[in-house]
């Protein structure tokens, strides 16, 4: 059984359907990124999870105990930062943990969290929250999420606002984590830098799951093109033609794809006596191969 099981839950808004059969898997240790268009109903979904919003059918287990709008049994587990953490302006970054470590029995070690999520630095000591950076704020609010030690974090849109450097900081801190074992569940619209935090993706439109696959699988071997530079590209073309890939050229250089490995397009031009002078994979994108999939499902509307 999967750490988080969402189940066909279903919640309408009078006529309008936020969750329709919904249904994914979060297993323990992946970072899931949870994407769709604005108002395609992944707060909802995250709310739901959370404990944070009913529901009207399905159901919701994690760690095999059910989530409903009433029994928060299993959230003991669960960490979130759903849109912005509640954060006291007047207190610190370890008040702050002290804090939302009150009602809990075991609570992650301070000072080790703090180094773990980079709140332990000069920068944060006596400061108070109401002079953090975003960066900072968020770097505590992920903290105060994983101070229950949870086999689970949900993130609403972490990366917002944030400089480049504080989003790769984030992404690092959220990679070590879930190599600690720890699931994350992450809706973004910064589709480029989903791309390089996830494992696994579920994409949801209008209120339904349309797609859920490992981010290996979604890039699957015709999603990624080779562009080569040859000592005859008119050659390679005729020859990648002949071998049934998809071949053509791209700014000078010979673009090709469908193959099922690179080292089968290497030796078949190297055997036709083509030298090969420079070689780039490009793998799919995110962006583009969503947009693509929302096209396709709004037509068939
Ligand atoms: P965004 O990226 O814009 O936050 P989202 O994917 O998180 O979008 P939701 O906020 O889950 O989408 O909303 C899903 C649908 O449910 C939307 O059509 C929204 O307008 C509707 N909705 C959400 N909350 C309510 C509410 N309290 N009352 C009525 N409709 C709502």
């Amino acid at each position: 059984m999967a750490l988080l099981e969402v189940n066909k839950i279903n919640k309408s808004y009078g006529s309008k359907k936020a969750m329709d059969d919904i249904s994914f898997k979060v297993e323990a240790g992946r970072i899931v990124g949870l994407i769709g268009p604005n108002g395609a109903g992944k707060s909802t979904t995250m709310r739901a999870i959370t404990g944070l919003m009913s529901y009207s059918s399905g159901n919701i287990q994690f760690d095999g105990q059910p989530i409903t709008f009433g029994n928060h049994n299993a959230l003991d587990k669960i960490g979130n930062l759903i849109e912005y953490p509640a954060i006291y302006p007047n207190l610190t970054a370890l008040e702050h943990l002290k804090l939302y470590a009150m009602d809990t029995k075991n609570p992650a070690d301070f000072a080790t969290l703090m180094k773990k999520t980079q709140i332990d630095g000069e920068n944060f000591g006596k400061r108070k929250a109401k002079n953090f950076s975003l960066g900072m704020k968020q770097r505590l609010g992920i903290a105060i999420a994983l101070i229950r030690n949870p086999k689970l974090v949900i993130l609403d849109e972490p990366m917002n606002g944030l400089d480049p450097q504080s989003v790769h900081d984030l992404r690092r801190l959220i990679r070590d984590l879930a190599d600690d074992g720890v699931a994350f569940l992450i809706s973004s619209h910064l589709l480029d830098e989903l791309q390089k935090l996830v494992d696994d993706i579920v994409i949801i439109n209008h209120g339904k799951i349309i797609e859920t696959s490992t981010m290996t699988a979604f890039f699957s071997h015709d999603k990624i093109r080779w562009l080569f530079n040859t000592s005859d590209n008119q050659k390679a073309l005729t020859v990648a033609l002949e071998n049934h890939w998809i071949a053509d050229m791209e700014d000078g250089k010979l673009q090709i794809s469908g193959a099922e490995q690179l080292q089968d397009v290497i030796t078949v031009l190297n055997n036709s006596g083509i030298k090969i002078e420079s070689l780039n994979t490009i793998t799919g994108n995110l962006e583009k191969s969503l947009l693509d999939m929302l096209a396709n499902d709004d037509k068939g509307e």
